[in-house]
């Protein structure tokens, strides 16, 4: 399969990529690692006159922590993501995420943002992005704006991203004491693959042996986009963590999950697993609270 033909451009600064973007009304796409992209322009999903690199833009690499805040550059590639010893001493839901994406290969190429802006369903990233309360700084020639990763997404592919934006970095913001968080992930084997069902949970307890003050439980491609259980967290909130408690908040998320059946698993056997893999979520995320108290 090959490229189609397309201009190619590498501008060296953020404001660049938006004067590009505006100029092309639509006809641009921004390419990162080119994972999504590529594949995608290959397959001729669809086409673009032009791709603009983000390559070479250093303001949009690193971790840092900031204000209380960590904010994660766009372009941070998912390798570098998993072994990042801040998020995965801070973040470790989202670590965990990123060291089950696709391969070693993958993994080298692949950014956070080009994760979250192609808004697959089963996507390994957003949950955990979703479950921390996590932010994206969205800008466009002339102005910036800071929306949560959980309004973005549209329907599979589709996000709220005008056609003159680039998603700049996130911005997680400094986990509660007490808090944890687990991310889980189901796919017909167990590597290189997209998930069947993946589970992000995270919880914030009042003391260390508290009962919960804040849950959030995110489960990803079991919608058209990643959601949140609500009636999961609702269980959680307020009750002191046990076995029985997370099973009762497990059976909850399966209840709030919408699956299709499709040629990786049937409806039925996707929301069984959203139950199974919440329990082991919420389990990790008390070891993960109970590790940093
Ligand atoms: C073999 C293989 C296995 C895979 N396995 C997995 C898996 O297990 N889990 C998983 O979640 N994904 C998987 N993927 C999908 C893909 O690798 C990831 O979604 C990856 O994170 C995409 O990032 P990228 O940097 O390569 O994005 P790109 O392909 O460069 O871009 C993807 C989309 O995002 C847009 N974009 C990128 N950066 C920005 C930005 N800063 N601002 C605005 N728009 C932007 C691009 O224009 C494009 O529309 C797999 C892909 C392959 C080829």
């Amino acid at each position: 399969m090959l490229l189609p033909r397309f201009d190619y451009h590498e501008p060296g600064s953020v404001a660049n990529v938006c004067e590009l973007l505006s100029q092309f009304k639509g006809d641009g796409k921004v390419l990162a690692g080119g994972t999504d992209l590529l594949v995608n322009l290959k397959k001729k999903v669809f086409t673009t006159a032009n791709v603009i690199s983000v390559g070479k833009i250093a303001d949009l690499k690193g971790v840092d922590k900031k204000n209380g805040q960590v904010r994660i550059g766009a372009r941070e590639n998912v390798a570098d993501l998993a072994e990042n010893a801040l998020v995965k001493k801070t973040f470790a839901a989202l670590a965990s995420g990123a060291g089950w994406l696709g391969s070693p290969l993958v993994r080298n190429l692949a950014t956070i943002a080009g994760n979250v802006v192609s808004a697959r369903p089963a996507a390994d990233l957003p949950p955990s992005l979703i479950a921390y309360g996590a932010e994206a700084v969205l800008q466009k020639t002339g102005g910036e704006r800071t929306v949560p990763v959980e309004s973005l997404f549209t329907g599979p592919g589709a996000t709220i991203l005008a056609q003159d934006e680039l998603l700049t970095a996130f911005l997680l913001p400094a986990p509660l004491p007490n808090s944890g968080a687990g991310y889980q992930k189901l796919g017909v084997r167990e590597a290189l693959e997209i998930s069947l069902v993946n589970v992000a949970a995270f919880i914030a307890l009042d003391g260390p042996d508290g009962p919960i003050k804040a849950a959030r439980v995110v489960l990803g491609s079991v919608a058209p986009t990643p959601i949140r259980a609500p009636s999961a967290e609702n269980a959680l909130i307020g009750e002191k963590p046990s076995d029985a408690l997370f099973e009762k908040a497990a059976n909850a998320a399966s209840g709030d999950s919408r699956p299709i059946d499709d040629f990786r698993g049937s409806a039925a056997y996707r929301r069984a697993m959203v139950g199974v893999l919440t329990k082991r979520a919420l389990d990790a995320a008390l070891k993960d609270a109970r590790a940093r108290s």
